[in-house]
């Protein structure tokens, strides 16, 4: 291992940091985990795990410490009912997260530092049609992205370019378009579609029916969990500083992916449509030009293939759980 820089993964108690640090791990590196919670399903791969509120300055420093590169996933987020309703939590959590954790990183000698950003930050104005035309990097301004959530992610990579500009500090900027996987939370109210509708189609009988937000003719792309991996270990090695995204350029609305999924479970469902729930914006997809020529590479894994280990793994947990209903759990043990 000698040689091989250090490497803190912020947000490891959590989806995506959990999948990273397994990974990072596999590759030889030494990782550091840090999250304020331990990961929900399995435990945590890092050779050191340090439960911190990332919030507070004195516990940025003490994670930070003797660390050469920071992946900084840590945030307060979750579905868009969640990002709907608490504005003022998450934009005060997440900047204090993001500048604590750049300074910190900073003052202690780390050599690079990815952050973390979203397509949220993508102006709203340019997502009014389920038909959208997929989002450049160039599109961000003029600014008027997702309230809370998207505003503080754009003020820090805000934040990550003038680091970079007055203290010649190496950042990495990823915007994600939504990510899904295995070892995700699927209810609650922090989960994303692909896990609430995998949950809501397991718990379903067949031919019974299950709830839409919306009119389901929203449009996403959605990525699985290890070409989201794959996509920021190649970022955080290659020179480019700018903002990227990372996620697919396959759209689909979410009557088709409950259609999927639906598929997937070898159930039909008939689908209850609730106008009253938040949907985000009409249409959202990715434009992976610039990826695919700064990394010479973009996800590849399918929809299908990635549902379906998804909704297995949702399938498996809800069953270990005993909360499959008798008819279903009989279905599916067949
Ligand atoms: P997640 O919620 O599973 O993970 C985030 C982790 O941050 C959680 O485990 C949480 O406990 C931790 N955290 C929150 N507040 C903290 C604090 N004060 N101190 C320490 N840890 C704290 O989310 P994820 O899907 O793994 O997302 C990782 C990153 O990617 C986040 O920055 C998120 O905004 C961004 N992102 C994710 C998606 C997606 O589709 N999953 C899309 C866009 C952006």
């Amino acid at each position: 291992m000698t040689g091989k820089p250090r490497i803190l993964v912020t947000g490891a108690g959590g989806f995506i940091g959990h999948h990273l640090v397994r990974r990072l791990k596999s590759d030889g590196f030494w990782v550091r985990g840090v999250d304020i919670k331990a990961p929900e399903f399995e435990a945590s791969d890092a050779h050191d795990f340090q439960l911190l509120d990332l919030r507070l300055w004195q516990d940025c420093q003490k994670a930070t410490q003797n660390i050469e590169q920071v992946y900084n996933l840590a945030a307060d987020m979750g579905g868009i009912g969640y990002i709907t309703a608490n504005h003022a939590d998450i934009s005060r959590n997440n900047i204090l997260i993001n500048t604590h954790m750049l300074e910190a990183s900073r003052q202690n000698g780390a050599q690079r530092f990815l952050f973390s950003s979203s397509a949220c930050i993508y102006p709203q104005y340019k997502q009014n049609n389920a038909e959208v035309t997929p989002l450049k990097e160039s599109d961000a301004v003029p600014a008027d992205p997702e309230p809370g959530y998207g505003w503080e992610k754009l003020f820090a990579e805000e934040l990550c370019r003038y680091y970079k500009k007055d203290y010649g500090f190496a950042t990495r900027i990823v915007r994600f378009h939504n990510v899904y996987g295995p070892l995700g939370t699927y209810e609650g109210g922090k989960e994303k579609a692909p896990a609430a509708i995998s949950r809501k189609v397991a718990l379903a009988e067949d031919g019974g029916d299950i709830e839409v937000w919306g009119d389901g003719e929203q449009t996403r792309s959605f990525m699985y969990i290890d070409d989201c991996v794959e996509g920021l270990v190649r970022l955080m090695t290659s020179d480019y500083a700018e903002p990227l995204n990372l996620g697919t350029d396959r759209l689909v609305t979410i009557n088709q992916l409950i259609d999927l999924v639906s598929n997937i479970a070898g159930k039909s469902l008939k689908k209850r449509h609730d106008a009253s729930r938040p949907q985000g914006v009409r249409g959202r997809n990715s434009d992976n030009t610039l990826l695919e020529s700064v990394l010479g590479w973009q996800p590849s894994i399918s929809l299908e293939q990635g549902l379906k280990v998804t909704y297995q793994w949702i399938e498996s947990e809800l069953r270990k759980a005993g909360r499959l209903p008798a008819a279903v759990a009989s279905q599916a043990a067949r």
